[in-house]
């Protein structure tokens, strides 16, 4: 193996593949057996970095030579860039080596598309199969799956690999067609579709049979660039809401885009990377999926941007402040959920916990409440921060004032992976 050459193209490879960021492992169960190599269930330890960006995974490209021309794209075939490609021997070689020296729990991989998608596709099953059935591989395995590649080859993929996805790039239909136009919705959703139906399928063969084959337990998910293209977060959400829905994705993932490249179609070079609304999103996403907030009632015509100042669960609580306060002694779950500064664990914890008597803010601080928020949206038992004259602009402007955003001093990083 010639050391100098692998090298160079990890650091091509490593820097073309940093801007995709869905690359989370968590959702697979794989376990070790016959001695093999790795094991996902345990092995994988999750290291995000402050912008939620996973950081434990081998994450290269197999090639970053590509046919297509996405304007958003630093692998565009009309970039004036250093080319490289792994062989398949090579990444497998790759993952093995840094797998035993603990340098990764797992694989990442992307690839620009060589010839044409199935060409390409063929080459990123034969790694994963590779590294599952000669080396034994128990690690994780995410495969990006290149839009238009064949049943067959999304079948075989979703056999080695934990984790399949498609990456959207854009929010729209419409947003694909003006940076994309070599790429069709239509391509991204239909590999998509097969690989809901095989989990589904797959899921129900294991129930009658122990020994019926798994297919992508860790599931599909997405990505979508923000602000390349002005749709807004209304539509950004209801387009994510749409996938979730329809398709069983675990995740959505939406990357700020990095202006690298000139072109008339993008923003301007010299735009901030938009860490915040990133961030944002993230929180809403994350309202949808396990508060039960419809997303309707995030965002919407006439609210149709997130607000950076403030998190999606505060602002929807100061825009309907009829809803407060909240008794936190007799409030269901899902009320409780709604309350700023309480999150997910904190609220199971305070309806088992008020079984037992009434609860104060010291408890609900011991909780892990958040009391500066919540302060402000319950009742309990004690009235030591109580006032209700406030105005849902004011609560607003109290919490500004008492808090110090850290995504404000980061507007104008971005962090990078490698
Ligand atoms: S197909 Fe993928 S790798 Fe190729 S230019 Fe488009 S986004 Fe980049």
């Amino acid at each position: 193996m010639n050391v100098d050459r692998i090298t160079e193209k990890l650091n091509i490879l490593a820097d073309a593949a940093k801007y995709d960021v869905s690359c989370a492992s968590s959702g697979s169960k794989r376990k070790n057996e016959n001695k093999g190599l790795g094991n996902a269930s345990n092995g994988i330890c999750h290291s995000y970095t402050e912008d939620g960006r996973c950081v434990s995974l081998l994450k290269i490209l197999l090639t970053n030579h590509c046919i297509f021309d996405c304007a958003y794209c630093v692998s565009r075939k009309n970039n004036d860039i250093q080319r490289a490609a792994f062989t398949v021997q090579e990444v497998v070689d790759l993952t093995i080596n840094f797998y035993r020296r603990n340098y990764i729990e797992g694989l990442f991989l992307s690839s620009g598309i060589f010839k044409d998608a199935d060409y390409t596709m063929e080459r990123l099953v034969r790694i994963a199969k590779k590294l599952r059935t000669e080396h034994k591989f128990n690690g994780y395995i995410h495969l990006k799956s290149i839009p238009g590649a064949s049943d067959e080859l999304m079948n075989e993929a979703g056999l080695y690999a934990d984790r399949l996805s498609v990456n959207l790039e854009m929010p729209t239909e419409a947003g694909l067609k003006l940076l994309a136009p070599d790429k069709n919705q239509a391509d991204m959703i239909k590999p998509m579709g097969y690989i809901r139906n095989a989990i589904i399928q797959r899921t129900e063969e294991k129930k009658l049979f122990k020994k019926a084959p798994i297919f992508a337990p860790a599931g599909q998910s997405t990505q979508v660039i923000i602000g390349a293209t002005p749709e807004n977060d209304n539509e950004v959400l209801h387009s994510a809401n749409y996938f979730y829905k329809n398709f069983n994705l675990r995740r959505v993932y939406y990357s700020g885009y990095v202006p690298v490249l000139a072109d008339s179609r993008l923003p301007a070079l010299n735009t901030s990377v938009p860490m915040v609304r990133e961030n944002r999103l993230y929180q809403a996403d994350w309202l949808m999926r396990f508060y039960g907030f419809k997303v309707n009632e995030i965002v919407n015509d006439s609210q149709p941007n997130l607000d950076l100042d403030i998190d999606p669960k505060l602002s929807w609580a100061i825009r309907n402040m009829q809803a407060f306060p909240v008794n936190i002694n007799k409030a269901d779950l899902q009320m409780i959920l709604r309350v700023p500064g309480i999150g997910l664990l904190s609220a199971q914890k305070i309806v088992k916990a008020r079984m037992f008597g009434k609860l104060n803010w010291d408890q609900l601080k011991k909780m892990g409440v958040a009391l500066n928020r919540a302060k402000y949206f319950v009742t309990c038992n004690s009235n030591e921060f109580e006032r209700r004259d406030l105005t849902g602009s004011n609560i607003k402007q109290f919490i500004l004032a008492t808090s110090q955003s850290k995504y404000l001093k980061n507007t104008q990083v971005q962090l990078s992976l490698f």
